[in-house]
Protein backbone atom coordinates (compact mmCIF):
# COMPACT_ATOMS: atom_id res chain seq x y z
CA UNK A 1 0.00 0.00 0.00
CA UNK A 2 0.97 3.49 -0.70
CA UNK A 3 1.89 5.76 1.88
CA UNK A 4 -0.75 8.49 0.66
CA UNK A 5 -3.13 5.65 0.63
CA UNK A 6 -2.44 4.75 3.88
CA UNK A 7 -2.55 7.82 4.75
CA UNK A 8 -5.87 8.44 3.67
CA UNK A 9 -7.41 5.20 5.02
CA UNK A 10 -6.32 6.21 8.93
CA UNK A 11 -8.65 8.84 9.68
CA UNK A 12 -7.53 8.96 13.39
CA UNK A 13 -4.87 10.15 14.88
CA UNK A 14 -2.97 6.99 15.53
CA UNK A 15 -2.42 5.71 12.25
CA UNK A 16 -0.49 2.19 11.32
CA UNK A 17 2.63 2.56 9.75
CA UNK A 18 2.96 1.36 6.34
CA UNK A 19 6.29 -0.66 7.81
CA UNK A 20 7.29 -1.07 11.22
CA UNK A 21 10.63 -0.96 10.32
CA UNK A 22 11.07 1.66 7.52
CA UNK A 23 12.27 5.01 8.49
CA UNK A 24 13.06 7.07 5.55
CA UNK A 25 16.51 7.94 5.40
CA UNK A 26 16.61 11.14 5.84
CA UNK A 27 14.32 10.80 9.00
CA UNK A 28 16.91 8.95 10.73
CA UNK A 29 18.65 10.91 13.19
CA UNK A 30 21.87 11.96 13.76
CA UNK A 31 22.77 12.17 17.50
CA UNK A 32 22.86 15.78 18.74
CA UNK A 33 25.83 17.49 18.25
CA UNK A 34 26.99 19.08 21.74
CA UNK A 35 26.52 22.65 23.03
CA UNK A 36 23.20 23.07 20.56
CA UNK A 37 22.03 24.75 23.16
CA UNK A 38 23.66 26.25 26.26
CA UNK A 39 27.28 24.83 26.66
CA UNK A 40 29.76 27.35 28.76
CA UNK A 41 27.61 31.10 27.94
CA UNK A 42 29.40 34.09 28.64
CA UNK A 43 26.81 36.56 28.84
CA UNK A 44 27.75 39.71 27.43
CA UNK A 45 24.22 41.09 26.55
CA UNK A 46 21.87 43.25 28.90
CA UNK A 47 18.74 41.44 30.44
CA UNK A 48 16.52 43.21 27.61
CA UNK A 49 18.72 41.44 25.05
CA UNK A 50 19.06 38.54 26.63
CA UNK A 51 15.49 38.16 27.01
CA UNK A 52 14.70 38.68 23.29
CA UNK A 53 17.29 36.69 22.29
CA UNK A 54 16.17 34.03 24.53
CA UNK A 55 12.13 34.24 22.75
CA UNK A 56 13.66 33.70 19.70
CA UNK A 57 15.65 30.98 20.88
CA UNK A 58 13.21 29.04 22.76
CA UNK A 59 10.54 29.70 20.11
CA UNK A 60 9.15 27.49 18.51
CA UNK A 61 10.91 24.60 15.92
CA UNK A 62 14.11 23.89 17.09
CA UNK A 63 15.88 21.16 15.79
CA UNK A 64 15.31 18.47 18.17
CA UNK A 65 11.91 19.64 18.22
CA UNK A 66 11.54 19.42 14.34
CA UNK A 67 13.39 15.77 14.19
CA UNK A 68 10.51 14.30 16.54
CA UNK A 69 8.24 15.79 14.41
CA UNK A 70 9.00 14.72 11.39
CA UNK A 71 9.66 11.20 12.65
CA UNK A 72 6.58 11.19 14.45
CA UNK A 73 4.66 12.11 11.22
CA UNK A 74 6.46 9.69 8.73
CA UNK A 75 5.44 7.05 11.35
CA UNK A 76 2.01 7.94 10.65
CA UNK A 77 0.59 10.38 13.37
CA UNK A 78 -1.26 13.54 12.96
CA UNK A 79 -1.31 16.15 15.32
CA UNK A 80 -1.88 19.67 15.48
CA UNK A 81 0.80 21.46 16.87
CA UNK A 82 1.67 24.34 19.19
CA UNK A 83 -2.35 24.23 20.53
CA UNK A 84 -2.48 27.78 22.21
CA UNK A 85 -5.54 26.78 23.72
CA UNK A 86 -3.64 23.83 25.88
CA UNK A 87 -1.43 24.33 28.97
CA UNK A 88 2.28 25.13 27.89
CA UNK A 89 1.07 25.10 23.87
CA UNK A 90 2.61 21.43 23.35
CA UNK A 91 4.58 20.59 20.67
CA UNK A 92 2.63 18.02 19.23
CA UNK A 93 -1.10 17.33 20.40
CA UNK A 94 -3.39 14.55 19.12
CA UNK A 95 -6.49 15.93 19.98
CA UNK A 96 -8.57 12.44 19.45
CA UNK A 97 -6.95 10.76 21.72
CA UNK A 98 -6.09 13.34 24.58
CA UNK A 99 -2.22 13.08 24.20
CA UNK A 100 0.46 15.68 24.12
CA UNK A 101 3.94 15.91 23.53
CA UNK A 102 6.53 18.33 24.40
CA UNK A 103 9.85 18.31 23.35
CA UNK A 104 12.08 20.15 25.63
CA UNK A 105 15.61 21.43 25.52
CA UNK A 106 17.82 20.43 28.52
CA UNK A 107 19.45 23.50 28.76
CA UNK A 108 16.24 25.91 28.86
CA UNK A 109 14.08 23.82 30.39
CA UNK A 110 16.51 22.01 33.42
CA UNK A 111 17.31 18.47 32.35
CA UNK A 112 18.82 16.25 34.73
CA UNK A 113 21.40 15.18 32.67
CA UNK A 114 24.97 17.43 32.06
CA UNK A 115 23.57 19.48 29.46
CA UNK A 116 20.64 20.42 31.75
CA UNK A 117 22.77 20.87 34.91
CA UNK A 118 25.34 23.28 33.05
CA UNK A 119 24.59 27.06 33.96
CA UNK A 120 25.71 30.24 32.26
CA UNK A 121 29.45 31.19 33.58
CA UNK A 122 28.59 34.52 34.34
CA UNK A 123 25.04 36.43 34.89
CA UNK A 124 24.25 33.74 37.13
CA UNK A 125 21.35 35.98 39.24
CA UNK A 126 19.73 36.51 36.21
CA UNK A 127 19.65 33.12 34.32
CA UNK A 128 18.78 30.64 37.33
CA UNK A 129 15.54 32.32 38.09
CA UNK A 130 14.77 32.48 34.40
CA UNK A 131 15.64 28.96 34.00
CA UNK A 132 13.87 27.46 37.48
CA UNK A 133 10.98 29.38 36.07
CA UNK A 134 11.27 27.87 32.84
CA UNK A 135 11.00 24.32 34.86
CA UNK A 136 8.04 25.56 37.36
CA UNK A 137 5.86 26.60 34.46
CA UNK A 138 6.62 23.27 32.98
CA UNK A 139 5.28 21.42 35.78
CA UNK A 140 2.64 23.25 36.17
CA UNK A 141 1.47 22.66 32.55
CA UNK A 142 1.86 19.22 32.84
CA UNK A 143 -0.38 18.77 35.79
CA UNK A 144 -3.10 21.06 34.35
CA UNK A 145 -2.75 18.85 31.08
CA UNK A 146 -2.95 15.85 32.76
CA UNK A 147 -5.87 17.24 35.43
CA UNK A 148 -7.96 18.03 31.98
CA UNK A 149 -7.38 14.44 31.16
CA UNK A 150 -4.30 14.21 28.75
CA UNK A 151 -1.61 11.93 28.73
CA UNK A 152 1.68 14.04 28.21
CA UNK A 153 5.33 12.33 27.31
CA UNK A 154 8.24 14.47 27.46
CA UNK A 155 11.15 13.90 25.25
CA UNK A 156 14.05 15.80 26.08
CA UNK A 157 16.97 16.97 23.57
CA UNK A 158 19.55 14.49 24.74
CA UNK A 159 16.65 11.50 24.22
CA UNK A 160 16.31 12.51 20.21
CA UNK A 161 19.93 11.31 19.30
CA UNK A 162 18.65 7.66 18.58
CA UNK A 163 15.98 7.49 15.87
CA UNK A 164 14.67 3.74 16.34
CA UNK A 165 14.44 4.57 20.22
CA UNK A 166 12.67 7.50 19.61
CA UNK A 167 10.72 5.45 17.37
CA UNK A 168 9.91 3.04 19.74
CA UNK A 169 8.67 5.68 22.75
CA UNK A 170 6.25 7.17 20.28
CA UNK A 171 4.57 4.50 19.36
CA UNK A 172 4.48 3.02 22.70
CA UNK A 173 3.06 6.23 23.59
CA UNK A 174 0.75 6.92 21.10
CA UNK A 175 -0.97 3.28 20.79
CA UNK A 176 -1.49 2.87 24.47
ZN1 LIG B 1 18.99 16.08 28.79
Amino acid sequence: MAYSEARSLTPTCISKRVDAKWVPPHVRLRRVEAGGSGGCVVDTLTPTERSAQMARVRDRDTAPELRVRRLAHHLGYRYRKHRSDLPGRPDMAFIRCHKAVFVHGCFWHRHDCAAGRRLPKSRLDFWLPKLEGNRARDVSNLARLRADGWDVLVIWECETGNADVLAERLRTFLNA
